[in-house]
């Protein structure tokens, strides 16, 4: 647990300061709509959003960059560890990392701070890297980073009741179209990448032991434009920030079910 990100969220919370959750995609795998939203208003939040709602910002950057650069190649780079091990182990592919797309944590970030003023920005995820890439990355977006086991322990010191019946909340902000974004592919299938490139054009994967293989078919082999990645296998949906006793199937059809669901 991130004492110091966990212990500033708790005197916020105590303060009763103006908070907004930013609910990261792979949330069903863990907590069920629209309970979720309640409890987190109960537990002080203002509003609630949904992540993806900043995927789709990172979809629409994505392509751009592939329609404004013709013969361009991209390293996708929402994944915080993927960034990291590329800076450490593979300097030399840094200029292909896709920066000019925010990840969906950052584009999700810089729409909440436009649209609710003078309100502190909280992402709520699988990922305990992310805290590097909000805090090294883009400390002038000030947002604080925990995942749904910090959260659980929030819920728990506050006594926050779990919530089993249906409630009314909605998401303040919502988009179904990038729900699937925690899956390996979830960003190339979201955003029409495949329909703008040839498969052999395109990469995609996943689990950290996979990736040198692939970054050095990128080296060698110039026609592939496109490599979409993500460090733990599978995805977000296999974040050490969940526990659940799901398997990688199961917590995906969790997600699949919440996209189809009419909200
Ligand atoms: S794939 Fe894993 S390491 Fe990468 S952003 Fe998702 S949870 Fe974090």
């Amino acid at each position: 647990m991130d004492e110091d990100e966990v212990n500033m969220l708790t005197e916020l919370i105590k303060n009763k300061s103006k908070l907004v959750a930013m609910l990261a995609p792979s949330f069903p795998i863990v907590y069920q709509y629209p309970q979720i939203v309640t409890r987190l208003k109960q537990l002080g939040f203002s509003y609630v959003v949904e992540v993806a709602v900043g995927a789709k910002k990172t979809n629409e950057a994505v392509v751009n960059l592939l329609i404004n650069n013709p013969t361009g190649r991209f390293i996708t780079s929402p994944c915080a560890s993927f960034v990291r091990y590329i800076r450490t182990k593979h300097p030399d592919l840094i200029p292909y990392l896709a920066f000019k797309a925010d990840s969906p944590m950052i584009a999700t970030a810089k729409i909440v701070t436009e649209k609710y003023l003078g309100y502190q920005p909280v992402f709520i995820g699988p990922c305990i890297v992310k805290k590097l890439e909000a805090s090294e990355d883009y400390p002038e977006l000030n947002i604080i980073v925990i995942t749904y086991k910090e959260l659980d322990e929030l819920f728990s010191q506050f006594a926050t009741p779990q919530i089993n019946e249906l409630s009314n909340d909605k998401f303040d902000l919502s988009e179904p179209s990038t729900r699937i974004y925690p899956f390996d592919g979830g960003l190339t299938f979201t955003s029409g990448t495949q329909t703008l490139l040839k498969d052999k054009e395109i990469r995609i994967v996943s689990n950290w032991k996979n990736i040198d293989i692939v970054l050095e078919e990128f080296k060698d082999n110039q026609s592939i434009r496109f490599i979409d990645v993500l460090f733990c296998d599978g995805g977000c949906i296999n974040g050490p920030g969940i526990i659940s006793p799901l398997s990688t199937e199961e917590r995906k059809q969790r997600i699949i079910e919440f996209q189809k669901s009419p909200i």
